[in-house]
């Protein structure tokens, strides 16, 4: 077989139209003309959502003697947002431009572009004139409460991490765990971003998954380094390149005021390299001040009476930074055999769907039985899909833009003697196998260790 050629580099825009071309994700509300950078998802996109999600549970919790779970709720007592300090400063600087209307963050004018033309940087025009940087808070505002002027204002939560402070007493008795140990939870967090943008990158609206791991003050050095490179070799065995990650410690200046040590895991997106996930050594500040806010003591009290605030050390990521780090990072488009094709090279546990079972002649009555039946078989325990419609190449090629990493296709000497051909996605070699044989192989290739074969 011909060596593909590589054709192209990635960019957001190639990774926005094939999300759009194949329905992993919609600009939302589109039949109203949309709504700024917020997204909705279909099907596929649900889906490696999902494993995205499983996957870090899995690691976070299922695989873990020392992390529990926990799912609090969305909008908590206005209190706990005073308490952790976002009403009085999770706020970003912004600008307004009085000539063009346009609203730009204050620390970030060198990654923004004027309204007018030519655009430039703001404030660099003829015609800028920028008001003075005023605080605008991120959260999103509520009233909780059926008469608006007389409900209590509320907050949608701009992170999930205040739900577990809140919850430490609980899960400290009745989980019956000491420090160390973490809580864990995923769900949809809230941010009024001032400049979204760059697709799924910066959203108002985005799911994420934190895990705070509760310790004793003198070992918060430690477990800050260990969960630096536990959440680096997850990200690494996930498929990221080693060359497109990199850490990045924050300097004392750009560090919040209660933080002793934050980390970031970069990823080199077409933006640049940027802030995938962050890890943070919050020292036993969530605690001391929910313990000052509430009346409620937060902290440890061992068997011999020994009591102490535990330090918590954080990390924290949303899906969608880690969904647009693995499709960018599984793009290629190649020529094969003088034949473009666009193809995902997802790590199969990512891919929204396992294998495509496909008659090779999809008018073939007994093909179509056959292929029928293994479908039946392998959709017990994964999302498979079958296709019959149209010629084999575009429905392989179809497989491939979805990041399918195995396709089984039933042929005329399947007829004979119930062998299939299995094709991978990434070297396209193909195999035949026994029909009866193909849901323990499948089950085999699932389950061993994958590397992209771009290389580090
Ligand atoms: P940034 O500096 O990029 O605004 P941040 O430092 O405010 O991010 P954190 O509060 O550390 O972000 O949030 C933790 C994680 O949540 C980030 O590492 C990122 O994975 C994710 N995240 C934060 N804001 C957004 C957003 N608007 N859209 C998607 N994911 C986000």
């Amino acid at each position: 077989m011909a060596e593909p050629q590589d054709i192209g580099a990635v960019t957001m825009d190639k990774i926005v139209s094939l999300c759009r071309r194949r329905g992993f994700v919609f600009p939302s509300s589109e039949i109203y003309g949309g709504l700024g950078s917020t997204f909705d998802y279909g099907h596929y996109g649900v889906l490696a959502k999902n494993n995205i999600r499983e996957r870090w549970f899995q690691a976070m919790v299922q695989q873990r003697d020392d992390v529990v779970a926990l799912d609090s709720a969305i909008i908590l007592h206005p209190r706990v947002w005073e308490a952790s300090g976002h009403v009085e400063g999770f706020t970003d600087p912004l600008v307004d431009c009085r000539t063009c209307k346009l609203r730009f963050r204050a620390d970030r004018l060198e990654d923004a572009q004027c309204g007018r033309k030519p655009s430039k940087q703001p404030g660099q025009g003829p015609d800028c004139d920028l008001t003075d940087a005023r605080k605008f808070n991120l959260m999103f505002e509520t009233t909780v409460g059926p008469v608006q002027e007389e409900g209590a204002r509320a907050f949608l939560r701009p992170e999930t991490a205040q739900g577990i402070f809140i919850n430490f007493k609980n899960v400290l008795q009745l989980a019956r765990r000491k420090p160390p140990f973490g809580i864990a939870q995923t769900g949809k967090s809230f941010r009024n971003e001032i400049t979204p943008g760059n697709f799924l990158f910066r959203v108002r609206e985005f799911e994420l998954m934190e895990m705070e791991f509760f310790v004793p003050p003198a070992e918060a050095e430690e477990w800050y380094r260990y969960w630096i490179d536990e959440r680096m070799s997850w990200h690494l065995a996930h498929g990221l390149r080693k060359s497109h990650l990199r850490v990045r410690e924050h300097g004392a200046e750009e560090r919040s005021h209660y933080s002793s040590g934050t980390s970031d895991i970069e990823y080199l997106y077409p933006i640049g390299w940027s802030e995938l996930e962050g890890i943070a050594n919050r020292g036993d500040y969530d605690l001391t001040r929910h313990t000052e806010f509430s009346t409620t003591k937060l902290e440890y009290v061992g068997q011999e009476g020994e009591r102490y605030t535990p330090y918590v050390i954080e990390p924290a990521v949303s899906i969608e930074r880690i969904l647009v780090a693995m499709l960018v990072d599984a793009y290629d488009e190649e020529v094969v055999a003088e034949r473009e094709r666009t193809v995902l090279r997802l790590h199969p546990v990512i891919a929204p769907v396992k294998a495509a079972i496909l008659p090779l002649i999809g008018k073939d009555e007994a093909m179509v039985g056959k292929a029928r039946a293994l479908f039946e078989e392998l959709r017990r325990r994964h999302f498979v899909e079958y296709d019959d419609g149209g010629a084999i190449g575009r429905r392989y090629r179809r497989q491939d833009e979805i990041g399918t990493p195995f396709a089984f296709t039933i042929d005329e000497v399947t007829l004979e003697d119930d062998t299939i051909t299995v094709r991978a996605r990434d070297s396209l070699a193909q195999q035949r196998l026994p029909i009866g044989g193909a849901g323990a192989w499948l089950e085999d290739a699932l389950a061993k260790p994958w590397k992209t074969p771009k290389g580090d």
